[in-house]
């Protein structure tokens, strides 16, 4: 199974080289050597390109360079946030939902995002993919379900895998009756888009099963014109393209940001999908905002672009429970007018411009 190409040798993975390359101030780098014993650091090329070094609050920094605030864990924090080992049946299998299983192929990434909800179990020291018996083992488990429609390719990033491995991988599944979906989350076509070659697309076209691609992107500035070339390629071959992205502090929880990133990814022929309520991962109290402000984000977003451009607000219920939507809710039940003789239900229902208007209830009722 290890059959990962080794990255670019430009790739940033160490704090003292942030620092020479005026990514990080030196006076920080006692703090981020004790945050990089803990968690892995990787920023390639094409994203410290986009970083504005003399900016200290840059929006793309905020998600790759470490920070010393990391090595504040506050409580309620959890090194596995959203309860995967709890539904762990066999190594690298989650199965939390009954007609779909998440596949961790592997354990490392193009990048080492700060706020990663899986930090603990991602980068160089963690074992870097299944050894074959394990991956045998998993796909067994698949097999032997029945009730596995959807298998979900995430990590790590799958895309970190050799295009032939991954080939064989996507056969190996697609050769399963009962999996119809194998859907791919990656940070790949932003992070490092020239991985994304046309070897690569083709071995995610597989006969069999439809490949579904999530891509995770937080910022619109992610959309250099290599990361927006990796996306076309995509879909160009056919390859239906959903967004995953996650609300962070001080890198898009701004209407304006918001409104910015989903219109890229409409563009580029990705349906916004999740825009996921920040996890309670160790050390990333920094980067969470409030659920009071990502439902205002919301109800902002519906007043600025259409429907296509709407993702859904989600939050992974910590313990393991799964995902449930958070967005503002825009039906409530009014009291009846004082003048009626019945009792009656009617509805209350806000429209995109915070007005709030009366709906009436079935007749009869
Ligand atoms: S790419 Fe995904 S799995 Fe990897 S560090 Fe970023 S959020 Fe975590």
């Amino acid at each position: 199974m290890n059959r990962i190409d080794p990255k670019l040798a430009a790739t940033l993975r160490r704090p003292d080289e942030l620092v020479a390359r005026g990514l990080a101030p030196a006076s920080a780098l006692a703090d981020l050597q004790e945050v990089a014993a803990r968690y892995a650091i990787a920023v390639t090329p094409e994203i410290a390109a986009l970083i504005e070094p003399d900016d200290p609050a840059d929006p793309i920094a905020r998600q790759f360079i470490p920070s010393a605030e990391e090595l504040v864990v506050q409580a309620g924090e959890n090194p596995d946030p959203i309860g995967d080992d709890a539904h762990s049946p066999v190594t690298g299998i989650v199965h939390r939902y009954p007609d779909r299983v998440l596949f961790k192929l592997v354990h490392v990434c193009a990048v080492y995002c700060r706020f990663c909800f899986r930090r603990e179990m991602v980068g160089p020291g963690k074992p870097n993919a299944l050894s074959e018996e394990a991956y045998r083992t998993a796909l067994e488990y698949i097999r032997g379900h029945s009730e596995i429609w959807e298998v979900i390719l995430t990590g790590g990033d799958p895309l970190m895998l050799s295009p032939r491995r991954l080939a064989e991988i996507m056969a190996d599944l697609a050769a399963i009756d009962h999996v119809r979906i194998i859907r791919i989350h990656t940070r790949v076509p932003v992070a490092d888009p020239e991985r994304v070659s046309p070897e690569m697309v083709a071995a995610l076209r597989v006969n069999g099963a439809t490949t579904w691609i999530a891509v995770h992107a937080n910022h619109p500035r992610e959309f250099a014109p290599a990361a927006r070339a990796a996306c076309t390629r995509l879909a160009d071959a056919g390859l239906p393209l959903v967004s995953q992205s996650v609300l962070l502090r001080g890198v898009n929880d701004d209407a304006a940001t918001l409104e910015a990133l989903m219109r890229a990814f409409v563009e580029l022929r990705i349906k916004p999908y999740y825009l996921h309520h920040g996890d309670l991962a160790p050390g990333t109290a920094h980067l969470r905002t409030t659920l009071e402000q990502g439902q205002a984000l919301m109800r902002a977003l519906r007043g600025r672009v259409s429907g296509l451009c709407q993702p859904e607000y989600v939050l992974d219920i910590p313990g393991g429970h799964g995902k449930a939507p958070v967005g503002p809710n825009y039906l409530s039940q009014a009291d009846s007018p004082q003048h009626d003789r019945l009792p009656q239900t009617q509805y209350r229902v806000v429209d995109y411009c915070g007005e709030v208007h009366v709906y009436p209830p079935p007749s009869g009722s």
